[in-house]
């Protein structure tokens, strides 16, 4: 069927009002945990398929995630959903006041390849609970996870409520000319751009989870053993295709000699050669050669290999790097890691603050002081302190980027409020009129 005559479809669905039952809500929420753990296996299949993930890394960064999503609605969903009772003013009595919170009605997800499942049914399962009807347009970099995301909710949903809708580029055009009550969109900052023009045409509300180059910073305070550690996970995690991992170091001078034999140690215990099950492969071919171009030889100080075949590329330390460098003018998004060294904090803080304000930022140190600039002078979607990436595993803190790195936010509750409206409806009683606001006005009246 043409997707044009499926908006149509959820359009007149949503007109039924059954999105807006909590039980409607729960029972598709259930369905779709039941299928994610039915087909387990052909999710792994799928996503080892296009780009060697491992069944742990998918499993703890992808199924995991969503599942987790999805039981927190379930066990929430009611009083997110129940009208909240506010205070009413003088002005306004004798009345009382609530917030409804809505449905937004019709909504458009569309996802990145990177964490095919988790970016495209995370935002999904929000705005299920939240009452909307859904097409979701995956990515088709991760051709194999988009075909089985689709083959399991198509065939399992009414596509006049949940209905994948498979494509690229031609088909993302064609979607984004349709009239939907809000888009989420996932993916560059340049392409987000294109959402955001096409949403205007309409008045669309979005929400842009973009990308960027997010920095770290070791300070000379930082425990360097466990900062190492942390830091060469989150980096090397899906080879760095992740749109929060560490994009580059600022690592204070005196330590660093330090910390990068100490990042080296970590790389060659955590075993990321090309045959080990656990390092993933670069997505495709293009990535791949944008990626090896970043690497100027002069600057290695581990690493550097790479295989066409196998799209891989060995986690990689450049140092002695300048904000000039080529490898400091875009998003990195691969397992290449530029260092450069600072010796001032408040400085490096203000050169962070010279560039886009990026998706996270990460700053190790057990300096009080430090951790109050980092927090209160640089602005950036979310972060952590002596930890990288971990902040997007607590569903109470929200996610999404500020400035370049996106519009809005999600998980957890503020996934429910990003796909709801919030309705006020102040209620007045029948007696008790205050008739001064009535005309005729006089002095009198003003004066009171
Ligand atoms: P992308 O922008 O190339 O693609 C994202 C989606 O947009 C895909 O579904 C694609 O089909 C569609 N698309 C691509 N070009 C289009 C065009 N010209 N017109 C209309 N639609 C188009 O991004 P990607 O390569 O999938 O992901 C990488 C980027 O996403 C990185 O910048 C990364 O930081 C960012 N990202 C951000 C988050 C986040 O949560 N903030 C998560 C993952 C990735």
């Amino acid at each position: 069927m043409e997707i044009q005559k499926i908006v149509q479809k959820q359009k007149d669905f949503f007109r039924t009002h059954q999105t807006k039952s909590i039980k409607f809500r729960k029972h598709y929420l259930e369905r779709l945990k039941n299928l994610i753990l039915e087909n387990e296996d052909l999710l792994y299949e799928a996503i080892d398929k296009d780009f060697g993930k491992s069944k742990f890394d998918t499993f703890t960064t992808e199924i995991s995630f969503i599942i987790n999503d999805i039981n927190y609605y379930l066990k929430n969903l009611k009083s997110l959903s129940k009208p909240r009772k506010v205070k009413t003013n003088l002005v306004n009595q004798i009345g009382k006041s609530k917030i409804h919170p809505e449905p937004l009605g019709n909504v458009l997800v569309i996802g990145a390849w990177n964490y095919p499942y988790q970016l495209s049914l995370s935002p999904v399962i929000a705005a299920l609970a939240a009452g909307n009807c859904c097409i979701l347009k995956p990515s088709e970099i991760a051709e194999n996870t988009m075909k089985i995301m689709s083959k399991i909710i198509n065939e399992n949903f009414p596509s006049e409520y949940l209905y994948v809708y498979k494509g690229g580029i031609d088909e993302t055009t064609q979607l984004l000319k349709l009239k939907f009550d809000k888009i989420f969109f996932t993916g560059s900052t340049k392409v987000g751009q294109i959402v955001y023009k096409a949403a205007a045409e309409n008045l669309t509300p979005v929400t842009l989870e973009l990308g960027g180059k997010s920095p770290t910073i070791i300070s000379k305070d930082a425990n360097l053993e466990i900062a190492a550690k942390r830091i060469v996970w989150g980096k090397f995690l899906n080879a760095g295709q992740t749109c929060v991992a560490p994009d580059y170091l600022c690592v204070e001078k005196t330590v660093q000699e330090e910390f990068l034999a100490l990042l080296k140690k970590y790389i060659q215990e955590f075993r990321y050669h090309p045959n080990s099950s656990h390092y993933t492969k670069i997505i495709n071919q293009k990535n791949f050669e944008r990626l090896i171009h970043l690497i100027d030889n002069d600057r290695i100080y581990t690493g550097g290999s790479y295989n066409k075949e196998q799209l891989y590329i060995e986690p990689t330390i450049l140092h002695n790097i300048d904000w000039n460098d080529q490898i400091m003018q875009e998003e990195i998004f691969g397992p290449i890691l530029p260092v450069i060294s600072f010796t001032d904090f408040n400085l490096i803080l203000n050169d962070i603050l010279d560039h886009e304000k990026p998706l996270a930022a990460y700053l190790f140190t057990s300096n009080n002081e430090e951790k109050e600039a980092f927090i209160k002078k640089i602005s950036f979607g979310g972060g952590c302190i002596n930890d990288v990436i971990m902040h997007l595993g607590n569903e109470n803190l929200p996610f999404g980027g500020v400035g370049n790195s996106g519009i809005g936010n999600y998980h957890g509750k503020f996934g429910f409020e990003t796909f709801s409206h919030q309705k006020a409806i102040l209620e007045k009683a029948t007696w008790g009129e205050p008739n001064i606001k009535y005309p005729p006005y006089s002095d009198k009246k003003l004066n009171w």
